[in-house]
């Protein structure tokens, strides 16, 4: 181990605490060239590669949307001397349509001006934004959540309330892979559920192994699907009952996600199996869900 203590740069400028670079420091993108990790720096030198770009770099910033200039023109409030813009993440709906990358900022006005735009909103892949006031959903509130079904909601209140409760016990269980790809999986099983009960009048499967073959032999697709649900909830970690049970909570996890209005689900670009990965908080796992795109929202009820 090296004890030296003096500052890569060894200047006549070099002042204060000598400082190692580690891969814990955030070395701004504009001087990833300069500054390498095992560097020591002089808090001088600090200060001016890593401290200062990393606020010059924020001041910088600006929006990414490439009709910003000609929205910020046309805006009544010209303040062209503020420099705040209140930017924010460029929403997933709007990337494509934007050609930005997902880290990519805009600011609001250009976020607002961008649905009314005919040059955008006409565009086949465009997904409006999810209004708050949906009055042409169906609301129902189970204990503290407030979901949005879909018009036509295939089971009794009762059954439903069943499932919910089972889906926010397994929710928390479950850990899956984000390769898995599952967000086509679950509308291509919504709408063979759908169909056994509104077209074809079946009745619904609680038996998990009936139902693991009624959905592969509808669909060589979802082969191995229920599987996959399964193994997220690790069962060699738990015992034959849990597991069984486990089984039992995830078909109506699967009734559970059919139930929810899926009108936005086209939109949505984000893995749904992220989701269920990183939704571990049952009380967030609901807003999580509205996050990506489906309708559904939770308030608290007293
Ligand atoms: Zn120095
Ligand atoms: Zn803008």
């Amino acid at each position: 181990m090296s004890t030296e203590s003096t500052c890569t740069f060894n200047s006549t400028d070099c002042k204060g605490v000598i400082r190692q670079i580690t891969n814990n420091i955030k070395i701004p993108i504009t001087n990833k060239e300069i500054i390498l990790v095992g560097m020591k720096l002089c808090q001088t030198h600090f200060n001016k590669f890593i401290t200062n770009e990393v606020h010059n770099l924020k001041l910088n910033e600006t929006c990414s949307h490439p009709k910003h200039d000609e929205y910020k023109s046309q805006s009544k409030n010209t303040n062209k001397k503020s420099k705040n813009l209140n930017l924010e993440k460029v929403p997933k709906r709007l990337i494509s349509i934007l050609n930005l990358d997902e880290t990519a900022k805009i600011c609001s006005l250009c976020r607002k001006r961008t649905d009314k735009d005919p040059d955008y909103n006409k565009l086949e892949e465009y997904n409006a934004p999810i209004s708050k006031k949906e009055n042409d959903d169906n609301i129902l509130n189970i204990g503290n959540h407030t979901y949005s079904f879909r018009k036509d909601v295939l089971y009794s209140e009762e059954e439903l309330k069943q499932f919910e409760s089972d889906y926010q016990e397994i929710i928390t269980q479950l850990t899956i892979s984000n390769e898995i790809s599952l967000s086509n999986k679950i509308k291509k099983m919504s709408s063979i559920l759908y169909k056994n009960q509104r077209v074809l009048k079946q009745k619904t499967i609680y038996d998990p192994d009936e139902f693991e073959i009624m959905l592969e032999e509808a669909d060589a697709d979802l082969i191995g699907f229920f599987d996959e649900l399964y193994k997220g909830t690790n069962p060699n970690t738990k015992s034959e009952k849990t597991n069984n049970n486990n089984k039992k909570k995830l078909v109506s996890l699967c009734y559970f996600l059919a139930s929810i209005n899926n009108k936005y689900i086209n939109g949505i670009k984000a893995d749904i199996g992220l989701y269920l990965e990183t939704s571990g908080a049952s009380a967030s796992s609901i807003d999580t869900l509205a996050n990506i795109g489906l309708s559904v929202s939770r308030r608290t009820v007293n």
